[in-house]
């Protein structure tokens, strides 16, 4: 095997790759196994040069987060395709550090709702915990060594899931000032920040983010990775100018539930006796990887 290739392609070095293209790496959340090959086979198909699938705090309790790690490293070395795992939005030490154990690739610190002082403990513990897993994992030559770690600043509001409406507010919008303090204090090295984006999709009202705000974010602090998350429900242009203008990792969950469960519920429909899993899945999984495919190509800017 080729050690030095593989330890090289850590996912750093798959986000620097994207800031010199000006594209942008898809993050993509799974509960089930059909739809974590979906999101794979999906990003594979379509020339993304990795994926990034995560699991939320619920999501990792419903499939197991030792379970999640297995499958996705032999799919990772069935395909040789590189497959980033990421704890989706963990919000304690505690649980940052059960999906580093368990040999997770990378990790959200989301402290966000915490007063901004313990949002930077917090991040900063899960860093330090993080690069002394990273240098254990080295000696024992794992292939991906380096764990990859997020904060989070600024109120993100939302679920993943359609509701009519949420206040956006830009006082809820990272402060440009307050970026670069967190960063050079917790040592992170992607930044979740909010600028207008949402979690999840709302039916009553547009939504649109602010590109300009960003701007001053990234002016301001250059340096970390920049991560939009709740991209789904955004208009495609504005997803495609905030990777112009600096996002290199692009949060989608809501618009693949929505496409999973549309297909099964069709499938019930038309078929109401059908009860073999693998027949009302594959449809599904189907609908999934259309949304992937269509989501890769505008983050690649094709
Ligand atoms: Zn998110």
């Amino acid at each position: 095997m080729n050690d030095l290739k593989l330890k090289i392609k850590n996912l750093n070095f798959f986000l620097s790759e994207a800031k010199k293209g000006m594209y942008a790496i898809g993050h993509f959340n799974f509960a089930t196994e059909d739809m974590l090959r979906g999101i794979i086979e999906a990003s594979r198909d379509a020339g993304a040069p990795a994926v990034m699938v995560g699991t939320s705090e619920g999501e990792a309790g419903f499939f197991g987060i030792k379970e999640a790690v297995a499958l996705v490293k032999t799919i990772k070395e069935d395909l040789n395709y590189p497959i980033f795992l990421n704890a989706d939005h963990f919000k304690s030490f505690e649980k940052c550090k059960e999906a580093i154990d368990a040999g997770y690739d990378s990790v959200i610190a989301d402290g966000s709702k915490l007063p901004n002082d313990q949002n930077i403990t917090l991040a900063k513990q899960v860093v330090n915990y993080a690069r002394l897993a990273s240098a254990k994992r080295s000696e024992v030559g794992s292939i991906n060594p380096d764990i990859s770690v997020e904060g989070e600043l600024g109120y993100l509001k939302g679920a993943s899931e359609v509701q009519a409406k949420i206040e956006i507010s830009p006082a809820d919008y990272t402060k440009p000032e307050e970026v670069a303090d967190f960063v050079a204090r917790t040592g992170i090295d992607r930044m979740a920040v909010v600028f207008g984006n949402i979690h999840g999709i709302v039916t009553d009202q547009e939504e649109k983010l602010d590109i300009a705000h960003f701007l001053k974010i990234i002016t301001a602090e250059p340096k970390p990775y920049y991560v939009l998350h709740g991209a789904s429900g955004l208009k495609d242009e504005d997803i495609t100018a905030a990777i112009q203008a600096g996002i290199v990792n692009v949060h989608f969950n809501t618009e693949l539930r929505v496409a999973y469960r549309d297909a099964i519920d069709k499938t019930f429909h038309e078929k109401p006796n059908e009860t073999t899993p693998y027949k009302y899945l594959a449809p599904a999984v189907e609908e999934v990887k259309k949304v992937v495919v269509q989501k890769i190509k505008l983050f690649m800017g094709k």
